[in-house]
């Protein structure tokens, strides 16, 4: 392609919106706008990219770092909005919402006797821990959600010191919104001290993280302003409606699988099982190709082969004869940029280290009468002189 036809505009300067280096890069070299709208280059790059993955093992010929699992491939970027957890030694990863983690039960202790007491002014996990001087550990944690589809009142316990997910939650129970006050009163509970105990089930829904349902004697609401109750047991005192996973994992949980830490990353998700999202893998692959001068991208994964261009000669047209090039490449199976512009050198390179085509050919008077042209892999140092008719077996070479 020509590089007028593709009216790609390079940029000076970094957009002072960029959150990623590659981001920047990408804007400045022409394939993306500081919208992040998509220009004709980068339309280039994923129409590429598109035909790659065609090939099962696309990723795999991709030079990509990727943290995946059988659903989802993700790449780790501090700016990307999906947060995953990951374990560094099996390797399992999941998206946090979803992400499962090892539990274990606080203490394991015969169940005692339920027992109501006066706890004043304790609306939180942390005000009732700290007044009666127990781990949060020890408590069950109540929240109340209203389910949109038929307005069934949902009760949710998870122990004290943990994170509903919501994502979990509506995978189970379906489409849920918070509860409102006149809801909460309704279904018998009381809003701060809350607990199933006592809940009609015919007003309420409860549901209950397996955790919950393991650990013996839990502070628990009273469902009484004021009040709680010690020793709380589910099955005995309440009888859950749905026992499962509920959790919200985090950072240094206990990995499902090897009981190591997790950690979580901030990531973009580049596939699932059904489609790919280009966009981003363009965005992964201009993170981690690139130096202080534009892109580089692998020849396994750039908008073209070849950057060519001519520099205009004095005694012979060099703009003809870089179409010849330009032709014969492209015949052999080679895509070519081809900077037809009729600009000083200097630009052309600055441009073409930009846009980071892995080989730059350039056509050049000197040479030419020699029968040579100019040719530089873009992450070289050096560039070579090579006869004009050996250009296909050197691209052939280059990596
Ligand atoms: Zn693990």
């Amino acid at each position: 392609m020509k590089y007028q036809e593709l009216h790609i505009q390079t940029q000076r300067e970094f957009p002072n919106n960029a959150r990623t280096q590659g981001f920047g890069w990408l804007v400045r070299a022409g394939y993306v706008t500081r919208e992040n709208e998509i220009l004709p280059l980068g339309g280039q790059m994923i129409s590429r990219l598109q035909n790659l993955s065609t090939d099962s093992s696309f990723f795999s010929h991709l030079p990509l770092p990727i943290i995946y699992n059988e659903h989802e491939n993700f790449f780790a970027l501090s700016a990307g909005s999906t947060e995953i957890t990951h374990c560094e030694f099996c390797k399992y990863t999941a998206r946090l919402e979803l992400s499962q983690i090892k539990k274990s039960v606080f203490v394991q202790e015969e169940p005692q006797q339920i027992e109501k007491v006066l706890t004043p002014e304790c609306h939180t996990i942390e005000a009732l821990a700290s007044f009666l001087n127990i781990p949060k550990e020890k408590t069950a944690k109540a929240l109340m959600y209203t389910r949109t589809a038929d307005n069934q009142f949902v009760f949710v316990v998870v122990r004290g010191d943990m994170t509903l997910s919501e994502a979990k939650l509506k995978d189970k129970v379906g489409e849920v919104r918070l509860a409102t006050a006149e809801e909460i009163t309704k279904a018998g509970a009381a809003a701060g001290y809350a607990s199933p105990v006592g809940l009609n089930a015919k007003d309420a829904l409860i549901v209950v993280d397996d955790l919950v349902a393991q650990s013996p004697n839990l502070a628990a609401g009273a469902n009484e302003t004021g009040y709680h109750l010690l020793n709380t047991n589910c099955g005995r005192d309440y009888s859950p409606e749905i026992v499962a996973d509920f959790i919200q994992a985090k950072a240094g949980d206990v990995c499902i699988n090897c009981g190591q830490p997790l950690s979580v990353i901030n990531s973009i998700s580049l596939a699932t099982r059904q489609e790919l999202n280009f966009e981003n893998i363009l965005l992964a692959l201009a993170e981690t190709h690139h130096d202080d001068k534009g892109l580089t991208f692998p020849k396994s994964a750039a908008p073209f082969d070849v950057y060519l261009m001519h520099i205009a000669g004095k005694e012979l047209d060099t703009r003809v004869k870089a179409e010849e090039i330009y032709n014969e490449l492209t015949s052999a199976g080679f895509t070519v940029l081809f900077d037809d512009r009729d600009e000083r050198a200097g630009v052309k390179f600055n441009d073409a280290d930009l846009i980071g085509c892995p080989v730059r050919i350039t056509v050049g008077e000197k040479n030419l009468k020699n029968g040579m042209v100019e040719l530089k892999p873009r992450k070289a140092d050096q560039n070579m002189l090579i006869p004009q008719a050996d250009i296909i077996a050197n691209l052939r070479e280059i990596r």
